[in-house]
């Protein structure tokens, strides 16, 4: 589905398809170089970064590995809770892994800084982030984010993996939603 199926539902159209795969190819270059030689494990959080961690990855010019993590913090809403729950841990040891997080979007940071805290004790010889958006306005503590995609408004969006109520993962662009959808 693209933005313009769905035109009266969306406020405005933030990163289309195009833009996000373009960035992909410039951050997995990127990320080729930092982590030649190195035991790179990239680790997705469920299920917003489904769509990102599936076309980072075959950006990457070697095989890689990747695991998942689902975690929950938001519910039906459209407002970070802060409440993290493990809903599916990791199947790798991360023992001198060089650990990747690929997250869909850095909102409040709650959730991440969360992992990051919860993966440190697990032995990793390193964690980074990867993150396809951050809204830099809606940050509540600060999450250091190696790799960024694009900066975006602090205004809810969907598309890409991103969903209000589990619709609209689907959307190939990234897009406002509309407020008369959720109010
Ligand atoms: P946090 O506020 O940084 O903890 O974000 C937690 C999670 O909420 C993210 O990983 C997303 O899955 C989801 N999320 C945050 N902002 C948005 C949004 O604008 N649209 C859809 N999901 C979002
Ligand atoms: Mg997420």
């Amino acid at each position: 589905m693209r933005a313009v199926d769905m035109q009266s539902e969306l406020t405005r159209i933030l990163v289309t398809e195009e833009e996000i795969l373009a960035k992909l190819d410039e951050i997995a270059a990127r990320v080729a170089a930092d982590y030649e030689g190195k035991d790179l494990l990239l680790v997705g959080v469920l299920k917003g970064a489904v769509m990102v961690m599936a076309d980072f990855a075959r950006a990457l010019p070697t095989s890689v590995p990747m695991d998942w993590m689902a975690v929950s913090s938001y519910g039906a809403g459209t407002k970070s809770s802060g409440v993290v729950q493990i809903r599916k841990d990791l199947d790798t040891d991360l023992h001198d892994k060089h650990v990747l997080i690929v997250e869909d979007i850095i909102d409040s940071g709650l959730t991440l800084s969360w992992l990051l805290e919860n993966f440190a004790s697990r032995g990793a010889a390193s964690i980074e982030v990867f993150a396809l958006l951050r809204k830099p306005d809606a940050a509540k503590v600060e999450v250091d984010c190696k790799y960024v995609g694009f900066d975006i408004p602090n205004e809810f969006v969907i598309g890409y993996g991103l969903d209000y109520a589990e619709q609209y993962r689907n959307l190939r662009d990234v897009a406002i939603l509309a407020p008369h959808v959720y109010s």
